[in-house]
């Protein structure tokens, strides 16, 4: 066998030539969509931290206050809490491929974008779903859910707990003690209502759950909390399925030092990160949870009242159904949605969003949570809305 070593000098010409990317400068904007909300200022300052290699002493430590933090905000004992890196969506990844394989089953409640999403998760790792639905503007009543866990006896129930896709909270208090009568796991979304909606892991029986950072939180997004209940854990051990590697929660856990001091290596997590979650649950503990509920409740009702008053119609029709940190209004007749959308933000300098997924064309949603859940931002929002309202149909933008 006869080995050709050609040595090679690039020739200039052929190469890439280096490309000059310009300046931009970026408008800082009110971030009133469904996510991302804008930065505490003090997260904008811990997201400066100092980089830490993923094997010394302060990252670690680091880490464990961040499982406190997040045993506090999930409201939970659970040891196996902590934090994986991606947006809301790694999120979901990990907890279904954690806890399902191609032998089980995952009963999806559908109602809006994120449901689907779970859906195609659990499709592309050969995990067979059902689907029970309820129209985009309702929540699921626990007889229909009860009905369906006894006739599927599914391994999993998935259901959103606040969809910011349709604006609607779901009662979740009492479905974890019906999902565990027919032998099934409660894996829950809270990405848009952690923080801001009332939730209790241990207490509502809740097995698997996730969240993001860039909503209530008020922090960047790209790591994402998440959460496994005694009995998650008990599946996790007898489970003959492998989940991906990036996403497995055993060697998270190990990383993570969930269960004893190994500080083991697994894959460099975002130090800028970590130290932005650090800070937001260092936030919510000095607010704590029940002044953050009672301050999302509370201006929410207001920007209600404001947007009533203003004459907008809300697309979800039961009150209670209403989530606190996205609010979901018909877009006003006369008005396109892109037109309305692009008004606000060029004469307010207020992002707010269209509708996705069932809601595209339908509704424009508008977030009013986290920093910005305030009695003056509402103010302002509903106003700007108003305002939009009278102008867009009125300009050619
Ligand atoms: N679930 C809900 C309820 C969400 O609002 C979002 C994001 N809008 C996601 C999941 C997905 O999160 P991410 O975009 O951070 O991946």
């Amino acid at each position: 066998k006869t080995w050709i070593l050609y040595l090679t000098t690039p020739n200039p010409s052929n190469m890439i030539p280096p490309p000059n990317i310009e300046e931009r400068h970026v408008k800082e904007l009110l971030l009133c969509g469904p996510g991302p909300c804008n930065l505490l200022p003090s997260v904008r300052q811990a997201l400066t931290g100092p980089i830490l290699s993923p094997i010394c002493d302060e990252y670690f430590d680091i880490m464990s206050d961040i499982r406190i933090g997040l045993k506090y905000a999930f409201q939970t004992k659970t040891e196996l809490i902590l934090a994986v890196s991606g947006s809301g969506h790694s999120g979901m990844e990990c907890i279904i491929t954690n806890l399902l394989g191609p032998k089980d089953t995952l009963l999806i409640a559908k109602r809006g974008i994120w449901d689907l999403r779970a859906e195609t998760i659990a499709y592309k790792h050969g995990i067979p779903t059902y689907k029970t639905e309820v129209p985009i503007t309702a929540t699921f009543s626990f007889e229909q859910i009860e009905a369906e866990l006894k006739r599927l006896r599914p391994t999993a129930l998935f259901i959103t707990h606040g969809d910011s896709s349709t604006g609607t909270v779901q009662k979740l208090e009492g479905l974890g003690h019906i999902c565990h009568k027919y032998g099934t796991l409660l894996l829950v979304d809270t990405v848009v209502s952690l923080g801001a909606e009332p939730f209790f892991m241990d207490e509502w029986e809740i097995d698997a759950v996730y969240t993001s950072t860039q909503k209530a939180f008020s922090g960047p997004a790209g790591i994402a909390p998440v959460a496994f209940s005694e009995l998650a854990q008990q599946k996790i051990n007898n489970r003959t399925h492998e989940p991906p590697f990036y996403f497995d929660i055993k060697l998270l856990a190990r990383q993570w030092n969930c269960f004893e001091k190994r500080k083991e290596y697994h894959h460099t997590l975002s130090p800028p990160l970590i130290w932005a979650l650090r800070c937001c649950l260092i936030e919510l503990s000095k607010e704590t949870l029940q002044r953050a509920w009672d301050r999302h409740a509370s201006t929410t009702a207001l920007f209600h009242k404001f947007l009533k008053e203003l004459g907008f119609e809300f697309l979800i029709p039961k009150p209670e159904d209403r989530l606190t940190t996205v609010t979901t209004v018909k877009v006003p007749s006369g008005c396109s949605e892109q037109d309305f959308l692009k008004y606000i933000r060029q004469k307010h300098g207020i992002v707010i969003f269209g509708g996705l997924g069932p809601t595209v064309g339908k509704a424009l949603r508008v977030g009013i949570m986290g920093v910005n859940s305030t009695p003056a931002i509402a103010d302002r929002v509903a106003k700007a809305m108003a305002d939009t309202a009278r102008g867009c149909t009125k300009s050619k933008i």
